[in-house]
């Protein structure tokens, strides 16, 4: 049976990675506005990658006989300043995620629940990727700064990225 503080910590993190799907997809088509196929076509994978998140949070929930309890999705901004600002964004959006985790992380811990603790160091490992890709991408982007030509190679470059939906987020476990 899923610890009941940490089955509501899991129920608010299902509803924080929606809200990073969302962010990425308002982000997404920001980029599509200003013509930058490759840096919208990675956002809608990094939307894709976070609802696989939530799902995978859902499918642990109910598979410790808990039961989620979807709140409200606040709505995401949908202007930045530039590509720069979006991506410093997404970096400052991750590093907040990471925060998230590691509280659930010591809910876990607190409440003795090595099950829990288990999933969420998958978690913690995922974040450690998610701001050192953000990080490397703002790193980029300041280089480049007002160089039009390199923002194109990177847009190129970035819309190789292609997401395949993990079997975990897609329920009966790994
Ligand atoms: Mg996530």
């Amino acid at each position: 049976m899923l610890n009941s503080k940490v089955e509501k910590a899991i129920n608010d993190q299902i509803v924080a990675e929606t809200y990073s799907a969302y962010l990425y997809l308002a982000m997404a088509s920001y980029f599509e506005s200003k013509g930058l196929k490759g840096m919208t076509s990675w956002m809608k994978c990094q939307a894709q990658e976070e609802l696989s998140h939530a799902m995978k949070f859902f499918n642990y929930v109910g598979e410790r006989g808990g039961r989620v309890l979807l709140g409200a999705i606040e709505a995401p901004p949908s202007e930045w300043e530039s590509p720069l600002a979006a991506f410093e964004n997404a970096l400052a959006h991750e590093q907040k995620v990471t925060g998230l985790i590691n509280s659930i992380m010591d809910v876990a811990i607190d409440e003795k629940d090595h099950a829990s603790k288990s999933v969420l160091q998958w978690f913690i490992d995922e974040q450690v990727e998610e701001e050192a890709t953000a990080g490397e991408i703002v790193d980029q982007l300041r280089l480049i700064g007002d160089n039009g030509q390199g923002l194109l190679m990177l847009d190129k470059e970035l819309g190789a990225r292609i997401f395949a939906y993990p079997p975990a987020a897609l329920g009966g476990g790994e």
